[in-house]
């Protein structure tokens, strides 16, 4: 099976298949005289549930936080709710359907209710209306329940499990950093998705775009997994086992050799250094930042700290996190971004997204700007962090001055309460904004004069300016960070930065890509910050290369406006090297 490798490397192991019920739902017609069975076999599903979850009740540990035994209760609660036990059954009597498609339209119902409830709190409410609905559905569907799903998992990390998902949200995927999994391929998802981004965190071979691996691959089935090819091998030959056996030695034995390159500066061969800069999801990735000789953080990506939870961190939660990456990286730059919520980032994986287009909608900046009290809360962390290392401020999806100003105005009085309360923080501490919106390219200079810093995030640059979703695998082929289109934007930022003399960075993909190290180094690029594992593999480039000879290059490749050319010049000029 042929898919799109968002993360290098091979992987041989089981598959672990996981399921999303609510995708799976189908609809079909069923026979007058084969009601009664079906409302039987519904309410066969109900009973289980909630035998399952007074189990679960039975079972909780006496030091269980006492909102989980009230989470319980609501969910057996609705469960006996006559709008969830009885109705799905007179639309099953009415409509002829099987019993997955009643419930879930019984559940579409109640959800489009709580969404017109204005009370917040209630309104989130519908969250559990999802989850329990999800788990009566996977019984009529036969599969797993959680529990036994979960068991399953843990006898299994005996043995390389490869996990094999239709989807998976970055909000699933970051659950899945607990869990040791060999690779990562799921049916859709584009290379730049922020699912990919953090199969990439988990530093194991990934890939997306499968198609159908979800329906064809069985569970437990031997694979090979090739993230670099984007092949996965079902139920291989001896042969072509020990082949990929072998293949994976030597993949290791590379990523050995590139250790002894650690300590050594990312300079190039005339003599110009380039600042090897790491993006972490959450604080613990400092240990993988450290590991890799990064000298610095470059991207934090905040968000992971808010998702999969149903209230806010605290400012207290928050500053720990961030005081943590801070005093772990010893002096070196800290660069945290603010939150970016929003389009393939959801707070609420199960949430129903309303906006019908959530890329151009309320997202990242906008996001906070529209909920101040969640930026003062953020600032406010950030600011007390700043006094335990080496933190600069990053706002995410600029477009305007405006909101520039506004966000500013924010941090300001964020330190004004800070002042007032007498606790300290960095007052110099450095503002910069994200170049991800080809509007904040195109009037690069504006932004320079008023930020400390710019740093392009190109996985957006290249999504808006192609007009090109970046998590849609239907249009992955088109996703192509050499468009003659990106690459002018990513100069102007960068001539920009130069006439105001702020620094300048490339945290996107593409800084971790070492096809692109050349022509990004050779354009006037100075720093990088990428995922950790690819830290020395994009140093090794540099410490080949020779910057006057990749200036003149990357003016030449500049100089075309046709993607055509530009791909064959690429090659010739990694040519020796790759
Ligand atoms: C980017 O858009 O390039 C970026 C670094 O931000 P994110 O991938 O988190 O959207
Ligand atoms: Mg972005």
């Amino acid at each position: 099976m042929h898919g799109v490798g968002v993360s290098s490397g091979i992987a041989i192991g089981h598959a672990h298949l996981i399921s999303h019920a609510l995708l799976e739902v189908v609809h079909f017609k069923i026979e007058a005289d084969g009601v009664e069975d079906e409302i039987a076999r519904f309410e066969r599903a109900i009973g289980l549930v909630k035998q399952d979850l007074e189990q679960l009740k039975a079972q909780l540990p006496k030091n269980a936080p006492a909102e989980l035994s009230a989470f319980i209760n609501t969910h057996l609660a609705m469960l006996s709710d006559k709008s969830l036990s009885e109705a799905p059954k007179t639309i099953i009597r009415n409509e002829l359907c099987n019993a997955e498609w009643a419930l879930k339209q019984q559940m579409d119902d109640i959800v489009a209710q709580f969404d017109a409830i204005e009370d917040a709190y209630l309104r989130e409410r519908k969250q559990d209306v999802v989850q329990v609905v999800e788990r009566v559905i996977k019984v009529l569907l036969g599969r797993d329940q959680l529990a036994a799903s979960e068991k399953k998992l843990q006898a299994r990390q005996e043995r390389a499990m490869i996990l094999v998902a239709h989807d998976v949200s970055p909000a699933d995927a970051i659950q899945f950093k607990h869990h040791q999994f060999a690779a990562f391929i799921t049916d859709v998802g584009g290379v730049t998705s922020h699912t990919a981004i953090l199969a990439r965190s988990l530093n194991i071979p990934s890939i997306v775009a499968l198609q159908r691996a979800r329906d064809l691959i069985d569970d437990g089935e031997l694979m090979i997994v090739d993230g670099a090819a984007g092949m996965v091998i079902v139920n291989p030959d001896p042969e072509v086992l020990s082949e990929y056996r072998l293949k994976q030695n030597q993949w290791q034995l590379a990523q050995q050799k590139l250790q002894r390159i650690k300590t050594t500066k990312a300079v190039t061969v005339d003599g110009v250094a380039i600042d090897l800069l790491a993006n972490i999801e959450v604080p613990e990735d400092v240990i993988s930042a450290k590991a890799s000789g990064a000298v610095g953080v470059g991207l934090y990506r905040t968000e992971f700290l808010f998702m999969n939870r149903s209230e806010m961190p605290s400012e207290q939660e928050q500053f720990e996190a961030y005081k943590h990456v801070a005093e772990a990286m010893k002096g070196y730059p800290v660069t945290i971004r603010t939150l970016d919520i929003g389009a393939d980032k959801q707070l609420n994986p199960d949430e129903v997204v309303t906006a019908t287009n959530p890329a151009l909608g309320l997202r990242a900046v906008r996001y906070c700007l529209a909920e101040p009290h969640i930026f003062h809360t953020q600032f406010r962390a950030l600011l007390r962090a700043s006094h335990y290392g080496q933190v600069k401020i990053l706002i995410p999806m600029l477009s305007n001055l405006a909101e520039l100003r506004q966000a500013r105005l924010l941090l300001e009085r964020a330190k004004e309460s800070l002042r007032k309360q007498n606790i300290p923080f960095d007052e110099h501490i450095h503002l910069g904004g994200m170049v991800e919106v080809p509007a904040a390219a195109i009037n690069a200079e504006a932004f320079a004069q008023e930020l400390d810093f710019l740093s392009i995030g190109t996985n957006d640059l290249i999504q808006y300016t192609l007009a090109i979703d970046r998590a849609d695998d239907a249009v992955a082929h088109l996703y192509n960070p050499l468009h003659p289109a990106v690459l002018r934007l990513i100069q102007l930022t960068i001539q920009a930065a130069e006439k105001y003399q702020k620094p300048v960075s490339v945290c996107g993909e593409m800084a971790g890509d070492i096809k692109l190290t050349r022509l990004l180094v050779g354009m006037g690029m100075r720093q990088l910050s990428m995922h950790p594992s690819h830290i020395l593999s994009v140093k090794s480039q540099i410490l080949q290369s020779e910057e006057s000879v990749l200036a003149k290059q990357a003016k030449k490749i500049l100089s075309f406006s046709d993607l055509e050319k530009i791909e064959p010049l690429i090659k010739k000029f990694n040519g020796e090297l790759l």
